[in-house]
C-alpha cells in the first residue's frame, strides 16, 4: 500500500538518514530508503528536513538517492504465528530470512512476520448479532500444543454487531473470518510499536512470579506484572538467571529480547533454546516463547526497533489475558545506541554523552509494564512483567543506564561477580540487592507459602545482615571474641547461604523449588535457629549444636523432590 511519496537522501551519517522534500512526512513514520528499499523510521523533522534512523546496513548510499514515504508508523504484525518465531528487531523472521539469502542477510530483503501462506483452524466464539467492543476475544486458534491464541476485536472498534463471523475451520491470515459493523476482521491484527496498546486500567500487582529460584521469589520476589533490573558483569550468570526465569517462570508466554550483547551469545540462546523443555508440559519451550535477535550485520539502530517489537508483542498476548514475561538482554546495548543515533543527530549530550531523554525513554519503556484489567467487555486481568538486564562496564552501578533503570524498576537483582567468583550461584548479593513487592506480596506468600512465612523471610535476612556486620569484627579480632549466641548465627548464616540461597540450575532436582519447598527449607533453618538458642542457655557448646550430623542433614533438604515433601518433617525433626 505504499504511496508513492518520494523524498531525496541530502546526507548519510551512518545509521541516520537526512531527507528533504518529505512534506508529509509524519513523526516515527516507516519509510523505505534507496533503492534496495530499505527499513527506516523518522525520528526527527526539523522544517523541510527528516530525519531518519535506518535499521540496515548503509554503507552504498549516496545523497540524491529516493527514499519512500509509506504513510504508516512502523508496525508489527499480531496474529497466529507469533509463538515459536525468531524474528530480527523489526519482526522479520529470521529463518525465513536465512532461506531466501543464506546466513549472511542482504539488505532489503522483505520477509512477513507472519506465516499468510498457512491455514489455522479458527473456532468462533460469539454469533451473528452478538455486540463486541475492541478488546472482546470472539474466536480462538490452538496455535502450538500448550498454546491457545484468543483472537480479540481489534482495539480501535467502539462497539459493534458481528454481522458475520466463518464456522469452525481452517482459514489463512488474510481471509476476513467476521465482519463487525462494516468493517472485516481478520485472525491477525497491526499495531504501531511507540505506541502502547490501550487497556482499561492498570491494577497493583498483587500476585506473585514464581522462577523457581529461591533467592528470587523468597528474598527478592518479582509481581507478576512488575519491573526488574538486573546488572550484569560478565561471567557473573546473568544468562543463567534468564534462562532460568524463561524456563521455570509461572507465565503463559516468554518474549526474549537479545539486544545485540557480544554476537555469539545471542547464538547460544538460539541454538540453545529450541532445544529446552517446559517442565510442567515437557513439550519444547519455544511453544511459549517469542525470540527477537538482531543479526550482526544489523547496524546497533536496530537495538531500539527490537525492544518496542517485543513490548508490543508481550502487550498484545497480556491483552489476551495472559501472563507474559518480556525478558530484555541487555538494555545497556540499547542505550548505546541511543547515545550514537544522539550523536549524529548533534544533539546536546547529558551524562556520559548519553541523550538527556534517556532517563525519560528508559521510564516510558519500563511503564509499559503492568497487571491490567484488558480492553474488553467482560473483566479480563493480563499482566506483564519486564525484567532489564543492564550490562555495567566495569560492574559500576553508579553509570547513567543502571542508575535511570534502577529509578523505575522495583525489583534490583544486583549480580555480584565476587560472589559468581567464589562460585555462589545465583549470585544474586543477598545484602545490596531488594524488592519493592515484598508488602503487596504479602498476603500471596501467607496463601502459597507455609504459615509464618512472612517472618521466617525477615528473620533470615536479618541473620544475613547480622553476620555481614558480625564478620568485620571477625576480621579484626577473630571469632573467638565473639559471644556464644553470635558464632552460632555465623553458622547458621552460613546455612542458609549455602543449603538455601545457592542453587545449582544444572542439578535435576536443585534446578527448581516450588514455593511450598522454599518456605518449608527456610523455616526449617530458622527454627534449627531457634532451638539452637535455646540450646545455648541450657549450656551446649556451639559444636555439640552444629554437629556434622546436623551439618550434613541440614544440606540435604534442598536434595528432597517435589513429590516428596513431606519427608521434611522427619529430617526435621532429627536436626532438632
Ligand atoms: P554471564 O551471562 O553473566 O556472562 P553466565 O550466565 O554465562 O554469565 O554464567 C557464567 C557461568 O556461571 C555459567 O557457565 C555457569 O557455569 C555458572 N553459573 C551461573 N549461574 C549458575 C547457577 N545458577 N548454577 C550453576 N552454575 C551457574
Amino acid at each position: 500500500m505504499e504511496k508513492e511519496l518520494i523524498g531525496k537522501i541530502i546526507k548519510i551519517s551512518g545509521p541516520l538518514v537526512v531527507a528533504k522534500d518529505v512534506p508529509q512526512v509524519k513523526m516515527y513514520e516507516l519509510v523505505k530508503v534507496g533503492e534496495e528499499k530499505l527499513i527506516g523510521e523518522v525520528i526527527r523533522i526539523d522544517g523541510e528536513m527528516a530525519y531518519i534512523q535506518v535499521y540496515e546496513e548503509t554503507s552504498g548510499l549516496a545523497p540524491g538517492a529516493p527514499v519512500f514515504l509509506t504513510g504508516n508508523p512502523l508496525s508489527v504484525e499480531l496474529g497466529p504465528g507469533l509463538i515459536s518465531s525468531i524474528y530480527d528487531g523489526i519482526q522479520r523472521p529470521l529463518q525465513i530470512l536465512e532461506k531466501k539469502s543464506g546466513s549472511f542477510i542482504t539488505r532489503g530483503i522483505e520477509a512477513s512476520a507472519l506465516d499468510f501462506e498457512k491455514k489455522w483452524h479458527f473456532k468462533p466464539l460469539k454469533k451473528v448479532g452478538e455486540i463486541v467492543r475492541g478488546g472482546d476475544i470472539f474466536g480462538e486458534v490452538q496455535e502450538t500444543e500448550i498454546f491457545v491464541h484468543k483472537i480479540m476485536v481489534p482495539p480501535h472498534f467502539k462497539e459493534g454487531k458481528i454481522n458475520f463471523i466463518v464456522t469452525e475451520g481452517n482459514y489463512h491470515l488474510n481471509e476476513p473470518i467476521a465482519q463487525i459493523g462494516e468493517e472485516k476482521v481478520f485472525m491477525y491484527q497491526k499495531w504501531p510499536i511507540r505506541k502502547p496498546r490501550p487497556i482499561k486500567e492498570k491494577n497493583v500487582p498483587f500476585e506473585g512470579l514464581i522462577t523457581g529460584q529461591r533467592v528470587i521469589d523468597t528474598f527478592f520476589p518479582i509481581a507478576k506484572g512488575g519491573t526488574a533490573c538486573v546488572p550484569g558483569p560478565f561471567g557473573s550468570g546473568k544468562t543463567v538467571v534468564q534462562h532460568q526465569i524463561a524456563k521455570w517462570a509461572n507465565a503463559n508466554v516468554v518474549i526474549f529480547v537479545g539486544c545485540g550483547e557480544r554476537g555469539n551469545e545471542m547464538t547460544d540462546i538460539l541454538k540453545e533454546f529450541p532445544h529446552l523443555k517446559d517442565p510442567a508440559t515437557n513439550r519444547p519451550l519455544l511453544e511459549r516463547t517469542v525470540l527477537i535477535a538482531n543479526t550482526s550485520n544489523m547496524p546497533v539502530s536496530a537495538r531500539e526497533a527490537s525492544i518496542y517489537t517485543g513490548i508490543t508483542i508481550g502487550e498484545y498476548f497480556r491483552d489476551m489475558g495472559y501472563s507474559v514475561v518480556f525478558l530484555a538482554d541487555s538494555t545497556s546495548r540499547w542505550a548505546e545506541a541511543l547515545r550514537e543515533i544522539s550523536g549524529r543527530l548533534e544533539e546536546m549530550p547529558g551524562e556520559e554523552g548519553y541523550p538527556a531523554y534517556l532517563a525519560s525513554k528508559i521510564s516510558a519503556f519500563y511503564e509499559r509494564s503492568g497487571q491490567v484489567k484488558c480492553l474488553a467487555t467482560e473483566e479480563r486481568l493480563g499482566s506483564l512483567t519486564v525484567i532489564g538486564s543492564v550490562s555495567p562496564p566495569g560492574g559500576d552501578f553508579s553509570e547513567p543506564v543502571t542508575q535511570n533503570t534502577l529509578r523505575v524498576t522495583k525489583v534490583f537483582w544486583a549480580l555480584d561477580s565476587s560472589l559468581a567468583y567464589k562460585r555462589h550461584f545465583p549470585a544474586i548479593n543477598w545484602l545490596t540487592s531488594y524488592s519493592l513487592y515484598e508488602e503487596n506480596l504479602q498476603e500471596f506468600f501467607l496463601k502459597e507459602g507455609e504459615k509464618g512465612f512472612n517472618e521466617v523471610r525477615k528473620k533470615a535476612k536479618e541473620i544475613l545482615q547480622k553476620e555481614a556486620q558480625l564478620q568485620e569484627i571477625v576480621q579484626l579480632v577473630g571469632v573467638e571474641s565473639l559471644s556464644k549466641e553470635d558464632q552460632f548465627l555465623l553458622e547458621v548464616a552460613r546455612m542458609i547461604r549455602e543449603d538455601f540461597l545457592q542453587q545449582n540450575a544444572f542439578d535435576e532436582i536443585d534446578a527448581y523449588s516450588s514455593l511450598r519447598k522454599q518456605a518449608l527449607l527456610l523455616t526449617s533453618i530458622i527454627q534449627f535457629y531457634y532451638q539452637g538458642l535455646q540450646k545455648i542457655k541450657e549450656g551446649k557448646t556451639v559444636e555439640e549444636i552444629v554437629a556434622p550430623q546436623v551439618k550434613e542433614n541440614v544440606s540435604s533438604l534442598k536434595y528432597i523432590k517435589e513429590n516428596e515433601l513431606n519427608k521434611f518433617q522427619s529430617i526435621i525433626k532429627e536436626i532438632c
